[in-house]
């Protein structure tokens, strides 16, 4: 009998109990005990969802009260100096304090003299969560901590669930988290982190457990060779203890870690055959004969169904050799899908047959479980025929596939993708048109988001507010933007993005091809959740998008009004996107419908055309072998949708993080006349892969962080502006804050752009 389970479950809830519980919790509107129940109700509401769904094993460990690498930390004891409790265990007060800083001289039942920062966040992988990055000291002890795991494993079995407990594998871990204070290998804390493994694969086999899923998914990535040794030593060591291993590898292809990952001394590997189908049928080579194979062939990250029949084709092969040693689950965590289809009610019937979320995923790895064990289970020919029907109509449906959007691709010739002239003579007719000072100052595109904004917006959508109304309501704040930025003097406008929920939403909703979920949310981080669009289809511009605002923007000034745009790979990689075409066409059916946009506002008098692209460094595939295919197709989309214009339209764009080392040459190959980076936090040193470049075009620094309050005074940002005057050839430099001000409130904005206005100045006496 093949077994189905499951590597994990998304914990927010599908009303995003969760989210709520949690806010209530740090307002003080709700106390820990009543946050408790929360809890223990979406736990118990989620193992019976997976349960009834028909999952044979289920995961216990996945629910975390923020982030299930800051559990683990809290587990192992890996809590900074500046969060410890002065006496006894953590408790949920110190996650908390280390998931988002402590500012209160009150914390985790001790006094704390000083405020302390939270642990950095980043991305997990290439996914759009972010986890909580440990912070290794180096005389970092390990202990275990905190009961959670355990206190879950009883929770699940007193409700007669059949459990596989779920932890982080302990090279993940350290390759996870970062060295702090002093320089040192992580790799040296090995040898003390184990024991702790050990404790805990006792204590869960004290607890009658027999499975337990050990995540390792650093072995899709490329690893140092000590890496790869230290895998062997931990798993040597860890193979004593009691207990059955299935460790699980997902979000790519084990390619050359495949030997070392299907030779560990463990009982079971997980591999991700949605992300890398060619690792079948060679694994079943690979792998010792006593060891369980477990199959992810239900894609953990996206929201279609499966195409039942040809994963069925696969699973057989491997049953027919694995017999019961054959596992079947979801790719990896469903942690990444939205929770239920069935809450969607305002999805047609046609778009809904052709989606699955988290539980409808469960119910195919099930279905497919069951197709192995019991092929003339009626259930089975049942599934199997609707899931010809959702192929059938997917691939001929033309709500998906548009004629004179697929003509329009393939007429794409090199010369859209290419502007007229050079950067140099562009840049001079640029100059001679926008008339602008040295050192020209502008802003990346968004005002603050006010309270009356969103309330405005939400009136509109519930109907309480006509078309004219939001429309003038719109207006009246970008009247207010235009008028405070003319006061302040700076040099090229936004309308502000007051009319904008989101950079992607926005746009994605004007677009034919994309749909919108009711309840779609994924956990971003912590409590935060996001709802991806979902492209479905061929992607088109029914209209333009923005082009009445910005013309009305620009109206009302002399000054030059820059248009704002979200560019083509920044959609994708914040979207659901299709499976059945690939992310290349869908960004270029994406470049051609805002190449559409740039052109309208190019017509509209629009003089300069800024497309974000925060998320084009995100992209970057996990492996450094796909880096450049990567590189290429969205370089090439960017140029796509930027290139139609003339010579004297100036195109910005702007990425908001700081790492352009890797992706420095495809940055200058998408042309933009001008970049806007953020760089401030990083004392302009972000500049040198720009300099070591010999970056060609202009380029605007960040002179200050808008992630803070903080206002920071005229000085700071001359400072900065000659550190960047030193790297950059002065009359390529531009000034504006790091990033957008959406999430600002309007007095600390306009102190921060008077005194960046005023150090752009001062630096134009200085050195123009
Ligand atoms: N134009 C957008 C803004 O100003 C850019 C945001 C971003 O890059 N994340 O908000
Ligand atoms: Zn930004």
């Amino acid at each position: 009998m093949a077994l189905s389970h499951s590597l994990g479950f998304p914990r927010i809830g599908r009303d995003r109990e969760l989210k709520k519980a949690l806010e209530a919790h740090w307002k003080g509107e709700l106390d820990e005990a009543g946050l408790q129940a929360v809890g223990r109700q979406l736990r118990a509401t989620h193992w019976q969802l997976q349960k009834e769904a028909g999952i044979d094993l289920l995961p216990v460990g996945d629910f975390a009260w923020y982030d299930q690498v800051l559990t683990h930390s809290l587990t192992f004891g890996v809590i900074p100096e500046r969060f410890r409790p002065h006496s006894g265990k953590p408790t949920l007060g110190t996650l908390f304090g280390m998931a988002r800083g402590v500012s209160q001289n009150t914390c985790c039942g001790g006094v704390h003299a000083q405020p302390a920062s939270a642990q950095e966040l980043t991305k997990w992988f290439d996914t759009n969560y972010h986890y909580l990055v440990p912070e290794f000291s180096v005389d970092q002890q390990f202990q275990l901590s905190c009961e959670q795991l355990f206190d879950e494993v009883a929770e699940a079995r007193s409700l007669g669930h059949n459990v596989k407990p779920v932890i982080i594998g302990p090279l993940t871990y350290l390759w996870l988290g970062k060295a702090k204070g002093s320089e040192f290998d992580r790799l040296d804390l090995l040898e003390r982190l184990l024991p702790v493994y050990g404790e805990i694969l006792q204590r869960l086999a004290t607890q009658g457990v027999e499975w337990v899923q050990i995540d390792e998914p650093i072995l899709a990535l490329d690893l140092p060779q000590v890496w790869k040794n230290a895998f062997e030593r931990a798993y040597n060591i860890l193979q004593r203890e009691p207990g059955k291993k299935l460790i699980a590898t997902y979000f790519g292809g084990l390619e050359d870690n495949l030997g070392l990952a299907a030779s560990l001394p463990v009982d079971g590997l997980h591999i991700d055959l949605v992300r890398a189908p060619e690792q079948f049928p060679s694994i079943l080579d690979r792998l010792p004969a006593y060891k369980v194979l477990s199959l992810g062939v239900v894609n953990g990250r996206n929201i279609w169904r499966n195409d039942l029949d040809s994963t069925l084709a696969i699973l057989r092969q491997a049953h027919e050799r694995l017999g019961e040693r054959l596992w079947v689950a979801p790719s990896c965590s469903l942690l990444h899908s939205p929770v239920d289809l069935v809450r969607e009610d305002k999805l047609d019937d046609e778009l809904k047959s052709w989606l699955a979320f988290a539980v409808q995923k469960c119910e195919e790895v099930a279905l497919l479980t069951t197709a192995l064990n019991d092929p003339q289970n009626p259930a089975v020919h049942t599934a199997l025929a609707k899931s010809r029907a959702v192929q059938a109509s997917r691939a001929q449906s033309p709500r998906i596939h548009k004629p004179a959007v697929q003509a329009r691709l393939a007429a794409i010739s090199g010369a859209d993708s290419q502007r007229q002239s050079p950067f140099v003579q562009r840049i001079e007719q640029q100059r001679a048109r926008l008339q602008l000072p040295a050192f020209p100052t502008t802003t990346i595109g968004s005002f603050p988001q006010t309270a009356s904004i969103r309330l405005a917006r939400q009136s509109f959508k519930a109907g309480k507010l006509s078309a004219a109304e939001y429309t003038e309501a719109m207006h009246s704040e970008i009247r207010h933007a235009v008028q405070v930025q003319e006061n302040l003097g700076l040099d090229v406008l936004v309308h502000g993005e007051a009319e904008r929920n989101d950079m992607v939403e926005y746009f994605a909703e004007q677009l034919d091809g994309y749909a919108f979920t009711r309840f779609g949310w994924v956990q971003s981080y912590g409590s935060r959740c996001v709802k991806p669009a979902v492209i479905y289809g061929d992607l088109s511009r029914p209209h333009a998008m923005t082009v009445a605002w910005i013309g009305y923007a620009q109206a009302l000034t002399q000054k030059v009004m820059k248009g704002m745009l979200t560019g083509p790979v920044t959609m994708l990689m914040w979207s659901f996107t299709r499976d059945d075409i690939s992310r290349e066409q869908q960004a270029q059916q994406l470049a051609l419908a805002i190449r559409d946009e740039v052109l309208d506002l190019e017509t509209a008098g629009i003089k300069i055309i800024q497309i974000d692209e925060a998320a084009f460094r995100e992209g970057l595939p996990l492996r450094q072998a796909q880096w450049q295919g990567y590189l290429d197709w969205a370089t090439q989309a960017f140029r796509l949708c930027a290139s139609g214009v003339r010579d004297e339209t100036q195109i910005h764009t702007h990425m908001c993080y700081s790492e352009f080392n890797d992706v420095i040459e495809a940055i200058a190959a998408m042309d933009a006349d001008v970049i806007t980076i953020e760089t401030s936090r990083s004392d302009m040193e972000l500049l040198q892969a720009f300099e070591a470049f010999d970056y060609p075009n202009d380029i605007g620094p960040g002179v200050y962080d808008i992630h803070s309050p903080r206002v920071p005074d005229t000085a700071e940002m001359t400072k900065l502006l000659r550190k960047a005057a030193q790297r950059i050839p002065v009359e390529r430099l531009w000034v504006n804050p790091d990033c957008g001000l959406k999430t600002r409130g309007w007095a600390e904005t306009e102190a921060a752009l008077v005194n960046m206005v005023a150090a752009a100045r001062q630096l134009r006496t200085e050195l123009a």
